[in-house]
């Protein structure tokens, strides 16, 4: 890779309560969406969408005293949550000691970077959402659902 570290503009992000604010030099790194168990038990969430940033380009601008620390000595990774609200704010691991991974979803804008790559996408959970075509459910205003196939009409009579 071409070596490059002048940064374009900073994106900036924050955990849901607000009490921790970060930033990072843009272009980030990569960015990926990681299917693994852990990522996936951490977010609470299907999958995890991830920001690589380098870490010289990543700073914490609020709320470090809220920073709380897991630390998993098994995979040799440490994710940061806020202490307050709970949210998911930083995934390190061992064997990348100058990438700080974030959460994609933390940012309020662009990162210069699509998650182009996956991790684990054989770990995929089949009730993941992966783009099948939905309609309004009727009346439930704001509901939309993915119509099962029609299927053959299940004969009650003579079940009692
Ligand atoms: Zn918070």
């Amino acid at each position: 890779m071409a070596k490059n570290t002048k940064a374009a503009g900073i994106s900036t992000g924050q955990c849901l309560c607000g009490r921790v604010g970060f930033e990072i030099d843009t272009p980030a790194r990569w960015a990926w969406h990681d299917h693994s168990a852990a990522s996936r038990r951490a977010h609470g969430a299907a999958y995890a969408t991830y920001v690589g940033s380098w870490r010289k380009r990543f700073r914490i601008t609020r709320g470090s005293a809220a920073i709380t620390r897991f630390e998993d000595k098994a995979s040799k990774t440490v994710r940061s949550f806020c202490a307050r609200c709970g949210t998911p704010l930083f995934y390190e691991r061992a064997r990348s000691p100058h990438m700080v991974n974030i959460p994609r979803a933390l940012f309020a804008g662009r990162t210069g970077r699509q998650p182009l790559y996956h991790i684990a996408i054989e770990e995929m959970q089949e009730w993941t959402y992966t783009g099948e075509p939905l309609v309004p459910l009727k009346g439930f205003p704001g509901v939309v659902w993915h119509r099962q196939k029609k299927q053959k009409r299940v004969d009650h009579e003579g079940m009692f």
